[in-house]
C-alpha cells in the first residue's frame, strides 16, 4: 500500500491510479534559462524516485515534464544574451537533459516544450471566456478568479471578499506573492521586441500559469492521477493551473497533489535570487561528488520533511553556505553530498 501526503487534502491518503493500472503523473518542469540549481534538482531526483516506486509498485507510469521554453525569464534571457528565444531555450534545455542524465533520473514519457502547444493553449482559453472565467482586456487575457468559487482550495489563499461582484486587481507578471492575488494573465499582448504568437485576441504569448494546463491534459486528459512540484510552485502556479483546467473542462484537475520541499541553505530556500545555489557544475568541478556514488541519493540525504511543515529542515540537515561565489562548493557542501 502506498500512502502520499496530498497537499489538497492535507493529509496522507492510500495512492491507487483512478484506472487501477496506469499513474498519470504531471510534474512541473525546467524554465530553460539558466543552469538548474541543486535545489532544483533535489525536486527532479524527487519525481524521480517516486515513479520508480510507482513502477515498481506494479503500475504503469506515464509522466509528463513540460519544458518552459517562453515566459518572462527566458525572453528576458535571450535579450540579455543577443540570442533567439530559441536558440537560448535549445541550449539551457540541452544542459538540462546533461544534468539529469549525470543524477540518473529516469526519464519521463514526454518532455513537452510550451511553444509547441500554443493552439492547445489557445482552446483552453477560448473555453474559460465561454464559460464566463476569463475576459478580454487591451489585447490580453486574464482569468477572472472571482468567477472561480473553489479558488484557494489548494494553497488555502482566500482573496479577500471572493465573490462574483468583486473586482481584482490585473495582474501581468508570472510570479507573484499570495498577499497579492487577483486576475492573472492568460495571454499577454504583444510588445515590441518580444516573441509572438497570433490568436483569436491579437497577436502575444501565453501566460506562464496556462502552459501546464494545456501541456498536462493534452497528454494526460483532464484528470491526473498526480501533479508534483516544488513547493514554492503550490501557490499562485498550481492554484492557478486549478482554476483554469476545471474552469475549463468542469471536471477535478487532479487528485494527489504531493510537493517536495525546499533546499535549505541558512535558513533560506535555495535560490537564484538570493544567490545562495550552487549547480550540479560547481560540485562536479570541485570533485565533490564520488564518481560512482549516484549524486541524487545526496539530494534526497535531507529526507522528506513533512509537508505541512512548510520550514527549514532542521539544523542537523542544513546545506551552510558561508563562502564567497569562488568557494560554493565547500567541505560542508561535500559533506551533505557524500
Ligand atoms: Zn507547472
Amino acid at each position: 500500500m502506498l500512502r502520499l501526503y496530498n497537499s489538497l487534502t492535507r493529509r496522507k491518503q492510500v495512492f491507487e491510479p483512478d484506472d487501477g493500472e496506469t499513474a498519470r503523473v504531471y510534474s512541473c518542469g525546467p524554465t530553460v534559462y539558466d543552469f538548474a540549481h541543486i535545489g532544483n534538482l533535489r525536486t527532479f531526483t524527487f519525481n524521480d524516485i517516486l515513479c520508480r516506486y510507482l513502477s515498481f509498485k506494479g503500475f504503469e507510469v506515464k509522466q509528463v515534464m513540460n519544458i518552459t521554453d517562453v515566459d518572462d525569464k527566458t525572453i528576458a534571457g535571450a535579450a540579455a544574451q543577443g540570442l533567439s528565444l530559441a536558440e537560448y531555450t535549445e541550449k539551457y534545455t540541452q544542459y538540462f537533459f546533461d544534468d539529469i542524465d549525470a543524477l540518473n533520473i529516469r526519464r519521463a514519457w514526454k518532455y513537452p516544450q510550451a511553444t509547441q502547444h500554443i493552439s492547445q493553449m489557445h482552446e483552453i482559453i477560448q473555453k474559460l471566456l465561454d464559460n464566463g472565467h476569463a475576459y478580454v482586456a487591451e489585447g490580453s487575457v486574464y482569468y477572472d478568479i472571482s468567477s472561480f468559487a473553489d479558488y484557494g482550495k489548494l494553497s488555502g489563499v482566500q482573496p479577500e471578499e471572493l465573490s462574483s461582484s468583486t473586482e481584482f486587481s490585473r495582474l501581468e507578471g508570472d510570479q507573484y506573492e499570495r498577499e497579492e492575488a487577483g486576475d492573472f494573465v492568460l495571454w499577454k499582448a504583444a510588445k515590441p521586441g518580444e516573441p509572438s504568437w497570433d490568436s483569436p485576441w491579437g497577436s502575444g504569448r501565453p501566460g506562464w500559469h496556462i502552459e501546464c494546463s494545456a501541456m498536462s491534459m493534452a497528454y494526460l486528459g483532464p484528470t491526473l492521477d498526480i501533479h508534483t512540484g516544488a513547493v514554492d510552485l503550490l501557490f499562485p502556479h498550481h492554484e492557478n493551473e486549478i482554476a483554469q483546467s476545471e474552469g475549463a473542462t468542469g471536471q477535478q484537475f487532479c487528485r494527489f497533489w504531493v510537493h517536495g520541499e525546499h533546499l535549505i541553505v541558512e535558513g533560506q530556500k535555495m535560490s537564484k535570487s538570493l544567490g545562495n545555489f550552487f549547480t550540479l557544475r560547481d560540485l562536479l568541478e570541485g570533485q565533490f561528488l564520488h564518481p560512482t556514488r549516484p549524486a541524487g541519493a545526496g539530494l534526497l540525504a535531507p529526507g522528506h520533511p513533512p509537508p505541512t511543515a512548510h520550514r527549514p529542515l532542521p539544523p542537523a540537515t542544513q546545506l551552510h553556505y558561508g563562502g564567497a561565489p569562488a568557494e560554493r562548493a565547500d567541505r560542508r557542501a561535500a559533506q551533505y553530498l557524500h
